[in-house]
This record gives structure tokens, C-alpha cells and sequence, in this order.
């Protein structure tokens, strides 16, 4: 967070991938914090992590579609990992009048079209959970066309505190299919791992091969109201380090998948 006052050190990592090395320099909390104060420098991962796959991309013939003002996926369900959703909470709080009441007025139009719909439940995880349900609740709520309560002028009004899915989302693939996704039309920027996966994992405990619960993006102040943080401390550099351990599983699954 940038208004953290934990001490902080320059630590630099890298990334050995099958397509070449990731360099990450970070700022980290050296005492004990939470998982919400490590979130600056995995935003700083996942930028790093990103910029390679979509480098890799270009050189393979595969630029990147993505242009500011273009922006059919912040009206998609977007995956936080808990400390993003309380991170988010607490932004909002932060907020100068009138744009707080903005913010939270459009939240409130957004839960109110999504119960009208009779989709909190299932977003909510609160239905029963069948197979595949997941995505039909996910292409459900994007056909109520509902923005992402930051969208201002077809831009991210937060574009340095966005969540790390944000971050991780891009699409070699027209960008008008991006209004109806598939997976026979639209084409992701592969990446060896999703930095918010193994954030939320490694919050909850959750073991690496385990399906994730997702807490969305658009109910991210209701799940943070009713789990309020902060979450566990521990030292920074060792918060770092089992997170990059989740990536490093993630590497391995990749590997023993080629
Ligand atoms: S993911 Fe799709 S909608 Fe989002 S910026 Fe990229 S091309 Fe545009
Ligand atoms: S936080 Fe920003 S980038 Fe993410 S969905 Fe909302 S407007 Fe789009």
C-alpha cells in the first residue's frame, strides 16, 4: 500500500522461466505485516511477469490487442485475493468527497442489478457450487453489462492500486471479442503463473493443486465488511518468500505439462 509506514528493503529476485529470466527489484516490508502491505510488491511482480509474457507473445507473432480505452473486461468478473478486496475496501474509504460517494453509489447500482438478477447467491458462493457453474455465473453477470465501479470514461480511474488480475489480463485476440468471451475467440497472454492465485492460496491455506475461491472484484467492500482485516502478520521478506513459492510449484506444473 502506498501509504504503508513499514521499514522497508530493496530486494531483487530472479525469475528463471523456460523462455528466459524475470529480474524483479521490490521494495518489501522487513517486519511484520499482513498480506495487504505486501501488496506493492507483488503488483511489482506481476507487472515484471506480465511485460515478459507479452514480450514473449510479440516475439512469437502474438502482439498484445489491449489499448487504453479499450475496456469490455472491466465489465467481466474480476478475481481479488482477500487482502485486494480489504485493500479496495479501505481505498475507498480513503476516497475525497464527492468521489467516495461516487464510488460507493455505484457499487450499490451494481449489487442491486446483480440481486435483482438473482445472481448473489451464486456470486456470493453462497449456491451450491456445480461443475461449471462458476463460468456460467461469471458470463451471467457480464451480460448485465454492470462497469467496474473505477471505470471513468472507459478508463481505470485506480490504474496503480488495480488488482493484480487486472494487471495479469491480455489478449492477443480482437478486442470485440473480448464483449462475449470464449475460449474458441479470445486468446489470453499465457503466463507461468497468476501472482492473485497464489496470493489468495497462500492467505487461506489453501494447498497449490486446490480450486481458489474467489472473492469478485464487485463485491470486494461487502466481503471485506464481512471479514474484516487485517489478516495474519508475518515478516515481509518470509510473506514474500511462500508466495514465490507458490509460483515456483506453478513453474513445475508447467513443466512437467510441456
Ligand atoms: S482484455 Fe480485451 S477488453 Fe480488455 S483491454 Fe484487452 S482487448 Fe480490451
Ligand atoms: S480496477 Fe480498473 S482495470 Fe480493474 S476492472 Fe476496474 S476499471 Fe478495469
Amino acid at each position: 500500500m502506498g501509504n504503508s509506514k513499514s521499514e522497508t528493503r530493496r530486494l531483487a529476485v530472479d525469475l528463471g522461466l523456460p523462455e528466459g529470466s524475470v529480474h524483479v527489484e521490490m521494495d518489501v516490508p522487513i517486519g511484520e505485516v499482513p498480506m495487504e502491505e505486501l501488496l506493492p510488491a507483488l503488483r511489482t511482480t506481476a507487472n515484471a511477469l506480465v511485460a515478459f509474457g507479452a514480450a514473449v507473445s510479440a516475439q512469437g507473432g502474438k502482439p498484445v490487442s489491449c489499448e487504453k480505452g479499450c475496456a469490455w473486461c472491466c465489465r467481466q468478473v474480476v478475481p481479488v485475493a482477500p487482502a485486494e478486496a480489504r485493500r479496495i475496501a479501505t481505498l475507498i474509504e480513503e476516497l475525497p468527497e464527492p468521489r467516495r460517494s461516487v464510488v460507493r453509489g455505484r457499487y450499490a447500482e451494481a449489487w442491486r442489478r446483480i440481486e435483482e438478477a438473482g445472481l448473489m447467491p451464486a456470486l456470493e458462493g453462497r449456491g451450491a457450487r456445480a461443475s461449471g457453474e462458476a463460468v456460467e455465473v461469471g458470463l451471467a453477470v457480464l451480460r448485465l453489462g454492470i462497469p467496474c465501479p473505477f471505470l471513468e470514461e472507459e478508463t481505470c480511474s485506480i490504474y496503480e492500486e488495480r488488482p493484480i488480475a487486472c494487471r495479469e489480463y491480455l489478449v492477443t485476440s480482437d478486442p470485440a471479442c473480448c464483449a462475449v468471451p470464449t475460449p474458441e475467440t479470445v486468446a489470453a497472454v499465457p503466463l507461468p503463473t497468476r501472482v492473485w492465485a497464489a496470493v489468495a492460496r497462500e492467505e487461506q491455506g489453501i494447498p497449490d493443486r486446490d480450486p481458489v475461491p474467489l472473492v469478485p472484484l464487485v463485491l470486494a467492500p461487502r466481503w471485506a465488511a464481512a471479514n474484516p482485516g487485517p489478516g495474519a502478520r508475518r515478516p515481509g521478506p518470509e510473506l514474500l518468500r511462500s508466495v514465490y513459492e507458490r509460483f515456483a510449484h506453478d513453474l513445475r506444473r508447467g513443466r512437467e505439462k510441456r
